[in-house]
């Protein structure tokens, strides 16, 4: 039976302030760049239900390879045992990402911990002391605690502030079409990282070419080689969170081999398993891994969840990576989809500061208060759901990030919906 809007007694939705907020829509179904509720509505998914869908809803393929797998092996303890699946996965990300050796965990947060943990026990097993972590402003890493610590302070964090240690930042110098200020924002946050360098320093963490939680900020990738310079002559890690950014999202495999700069650590998530299911990874070097190999036990990467490479999960990720290599055009040639469409968007008067990589396509709203709390962003995600189209603004920064799958029909409805939006704000 189909229900009006109404919040359920026992359900707590994610980052949702209920006294504020419309009740959640009621999804019942998911095809493509479609999803269906349950009063028979149809909805394009613009944003990749939270960026994670990468090729579609119920992708096919996906749907089978995970099917195979439960009905042979559904889940074994990790510790004790390996499984083909597991093997064959590892084998294909560290082919294309060059980093050797794999570590699983369930999700993006958990993946940047374990990169954190693994770039600073490896300096710790060593016995040198490099107390530093550099991050970037604007950053967002994940919502478990070493992860929020490493993003930017803000509202989300802010009642845990005692528990979260000491981050040092550089500015992020994000850009967009026609912005004639950009290398001098990139000079300073470049200066700032080289005179934070000069302490010793375990990592430097950063989103490739595109911080996403933040509101899409995008840097040029000449910065980020710039960036991987300094970090090298310091002598210090390079973490790259591909979490958001990873399996195509950018226009390349991982926006790292877009921007040309080669991490020692390589956390992703989201559309690893073509959005099917939870499952992290963090990717590092074999001279990483050899840090850890002692006969001392204290040396060990003690660290592992209940469901560590668990093989469905696994199964999901490499039907995904099929489907990747099969159609490498549908990632490649998103952003020459996105652009005249940007392009003509980015003629009306409310839109600002439009910017582009890959699949993701953003601009900012003119308003007088920017922010994550600007109303104005709301009021455009409820005009474009009348038009059938669901949409998810950072504040005052709206994005269309939809799956792979999407036609062009569909594309313009997305873009129609904004612009008919912005008409009415
Ligand atoms: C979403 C995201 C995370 C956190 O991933 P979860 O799976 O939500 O824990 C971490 N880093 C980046 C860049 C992200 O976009």
């Amino acid at each position: 039976m189909p229900s009006a809007p109404s919040w359920h007694p026992h359900l707590w939705h994610p980052t949702t302030q209920v006294a504020r907020s419309e009740p959640p829509l009621r999804a019942v179904r998911g095809q493509g760049a479609l999803l269906e509720l349950d009063d028979g509505r149809q909805l394009i998914d613009a944003i990749s239900s939270w960026w994670v869908t990468l090729h579609g809803h119920a992708e096919a393929s996906i749907a089978a390879a995970v099917a195979r797998q439960a009905h042979t092996l559904e889940q074994v303890i990790f510790a004790n045992f390996r499984h083909p699946t597991a093997e064959a996965l590892a084998e294909r990300l560290s082919a294309c990402s060059g980093l050797e050796r794999l570590f699983f965990s369930d999700n993006g947060s958990t993946a940047v911990e374990v990169a954190l943990k693994i770039a600073w026990q490896w300096w710790h097993n060593q016995g040198i002391a490099r107390p530093q972590l550099i991050a970037f402003d604007g950053a967002y890493h994940g919502d478990t605690f070493g992860a929020m610590a490493l993003g930017e302070r803000s509202l989300f964090s802010a009642p845990f502030e005692p528990l979260l240690f000491a981050v040092a930042r550089a500015p992020w110098p994000a850009s967009w079409w026609n912005d004639d200020r950009v290398e001098a924002r990139e000079a300073a946050s470049l200066e700032r990282l080289e005179h934070l360098l000069s302490h010793p320093t375990a990592a430097v963490i950063l989103e490739p070419l595109v911080q996403g939680a933040s509101g899409m900020a995008m840097v040029r990738p000449a910065f980020l080689r710039q960036v991987e310079e300094r970090v090298r002559a310091a002598g210090a890690l390079l973490i790259a969170d591909e979490v958001l950014t990873g399996f195509g999202r950018c226009g390349e495999l991982f926006a790292c081999q877009l921007a040309g700069i080669r991490p020692d650590l390589m956390s992703l998530s989201k559309g690893l398993t073509g959005g099917f299911l939870p499952m992290g990874v963090t990717l590092t070097s074999e001279a990483l891994y050899g840090g850890f190999i002692s006969e001392q036990p204290g040396h060990t990467l003690f660290h592992g969840h209940s469901f560590t490479a668990n093989p469905l999960g696994c199964a999901a990720a490499l039907a995904s990576l099929d489907l990747l290599e099969a159609h490498p055009e549908r990632y490649r040639g998103f952003e020459a989809r996105h652009l005249p469409r940007l392009e003509a968007l980015a003629q009306h008067p409310a839109v600002r500061r439009p910017r582009l990589r890959g699949s993701i396509a953003a601009f900012e709203l003119a308003v007088e208060n920017p922010g994550y709390l600007n109303p104005a962003g709301r009021r455009l995600q409820a005009l474009a759901l009348e038009q059938g189209v669901f949409l998810r603004p950072l504040g005052h920064v709206v994005y269309l990030l939809p799956p792979l799958c999407i036609s062009d029909q569909q594309l313009d409805q997305c873009y129609g919906a904004v612009r008919s939006a912005l008409d009415q704000l």
